[in-house]
């Protein structure tokens, strides 16, 4: 890493970033068919956006800023202003001191919100027809950039269903239980391990790397979350994996005030942080929910290659600021 440029140089890596680079267009693609529209938001904010430590804090000009830990609240004003369905592939920041093959503590997020008509499922629905175009779109157009890659780490081709697999939470939880995992927490969040447990079960069953869990605990997401209707340990919020390891989290987002300045309240955020975001939501505004995916992991995971810093040009880890 410390001679990146040298080491880019090689077939393998001029392949992994030719595959990055299609992963956005796909993206691009597939959503701008659905009538999204690309934006740009800020990444020097007043405020934490998810919340918690994990936030590079700097001066802006003598008073306090943060850098974006997710386009998150900005894309909710979009839809808020009308623009019904929106994406934004842009840099995100988390100053998280995770020294994983998965984290770094600055990565590429494809984030997307749109408006809801009847269900949280319809988000979803989105999501299946945007991988499916990526996945088909990679092996049918990328053909010779994936034989490039395997030929220096060999990899099995992603296998995926069509329609994807949708889980709950809840069935998630009944698989690791039947298989006799022990501290599996069903009003919880899952640990790293019970995920790529989940995963390897998942493939046994139903022959597939890539999956939906849907309907998470309330206590396992963040203040936004829209609750379940039917039952308020749960929220209409998902996450999907891809050979075991999580690459998208999601969820349809509360578009009351009332109800959303109370979560916040519970979830321990000072209101005058998020004000502007809270009052948006005050001159009206319609179901709506997203998600945001990280792009080297989507590529790290594709490609099989174990490390996220493979798939990042520049990494940024905890130890790493440089080249
Ligand atoms: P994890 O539990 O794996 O730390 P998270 O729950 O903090 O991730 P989100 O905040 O929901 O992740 O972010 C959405 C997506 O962004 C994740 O699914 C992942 O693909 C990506 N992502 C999140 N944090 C990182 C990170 N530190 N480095 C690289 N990608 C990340």
């Amino acid at each position: 890493m410390n001679y990146r440029v040298i080491d880019l140089r090689t077939p393998a890596n001029q392949a992994i970033f030719r595959v990055q680079s299609a992963v956005c267009e796909l993206f691009r693609e597939a959503l701008r068919r659905k009538d999204f529209v690309e934006i740009h938001t800020p990444k020097l904010i007043g405020g934490a956006s998810e919340g918690g430590a994990s936030v590079f804090k700097l001066d802006y000009m003598g008073q306090p800023a943060c850098l974006a830990q997710s386009p998150q609240l900005y894309k909710q004003m979009a839809i808020e202003a009308d623009m019904d369905r929106v994406f934004e592939i842009g840099p995100v920041f988390r100053a998280e001191n995770s020294n994983t093959h998965r984290h770094l503590c600055e990565f590429t997020g494809l984030d997307m919100e749109m408006t809801i008509k009847e269900h949280y499922s319809e988000v979803l629905d989105v999501l299946n027809d945007l991988f499916l175009h990526m996945f088909d779109g990679l092996n049918e157009r990328f053909k010779h950039e994936l034989e490039v890659v395997n030929a220096q780490h060999p990899f099995e081709p992603l296998k995926y269903l069509n329609p994807t697999l949708r889980l709950t939470f809840p069935e998630g939880i009944k698989m690791l239980q039947d298989h006799g995992v022990e501290g599996v927490d069903p009003l919880g969040d899952l640990s790293t391990e019970q995920e790529r447990v989940l995963g390897q079960l998942v493939k046994e069953k139903y022959d597939t790397d890539f999956y939906i869990l849907h309907k998470y605990p309330l206590n396992a997401r963040p203040f936004y979350t829209m609750p379940c209707p039917h039952d308020g340990d749960y929220t209409n919020s998902f996450d999907i994996f891809i050979r075991g390891e999580e690459i998208i989290s999601g969820a349809q987002r509360i578009h009351d005030v009332e109800l959303l300045s109370k979560r916040a309240v519970e979830c321990g955020i000072e209101i005058e942080t998020i004000q502007a975001y809270i009052d948006a939501f005050k001159y009206g505004a319609l179901p709506h929910g997203g998600c945001g995916v990280g792009l080297e992991r989507v590529v790290m995971l594709f490609l099989n290659l174990g490390n996220i810093r493979k798939t990042s040009m520049f990494p940024r880890d905890p130890r790493r600021l440089a080249p």
